[in-house]
């Protein structure tokens, strides 16, 4: 495979790439040292949100971006804050046409089942989604589609 752009991948490809591999390594070194730190020191509250389940009293939509750090940015610890993220923070509309609705589910899971009191969507500055739609809906560059 030489080209990972999704139209080009074929059955095989794809196969390919969804085969499991070990963590890289560096992942693997934070996850031991979060294990034997953060999750050690807080061993009971990570207990106590597996068997009682989670109680967030937000719902945030944050986008992708790498450099967007919801939970850090409000000082946020586990299990405070749930957290659905895509490209630009986009809500589309609601629509119950049994066509796949990631954002409409994880706000409708927030809203009916963890009762959330707040629903914060979360832009930030030098957002590539916000300027793709921007380019697209002003005829700068090509369509997608
Ligand atoms: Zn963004």
């Amino acid at each position: 495979m030489t080209d990972a752009s999704p139209s080009r991948l074929t059955g095989s490809d794809h196969a390919t790439a969804l085969r499991a591999r070990p963590l890289p390594r560096f992942l693997a070194d934070r996850y031991r040292g979060w294990r034997a730190t953060t999750y050690a020191d807080n061993k009971g509250w990570h207990r106590r949100l597996a068997e009682e389940g989670q109680r967030p009293r937000i719902m945030a939509i944050a986008c992708c971006d790498s450099r967007v750090n919801v939970n850090q940015v409000f000082s946020a610890e586990t299990g405070d804050i749930f957290l659905h993220r895509n490209i630009a923070s986009l809500v589309p509309p609601y629509a119950p046409d049994g066509d796949p609705h990631g954002t409409s589910a994880a706000v409708e899971y927030a809203v009916r089942m963890l009762r959330v009191a707040h629903l914060l969507v979360v832009g930030h500055s030098d957002c590539g989604g916000v300027q793709g739609c921007h380019d697209m809906c002003s005829g700068a560059s090509a369509s997608l589609g």
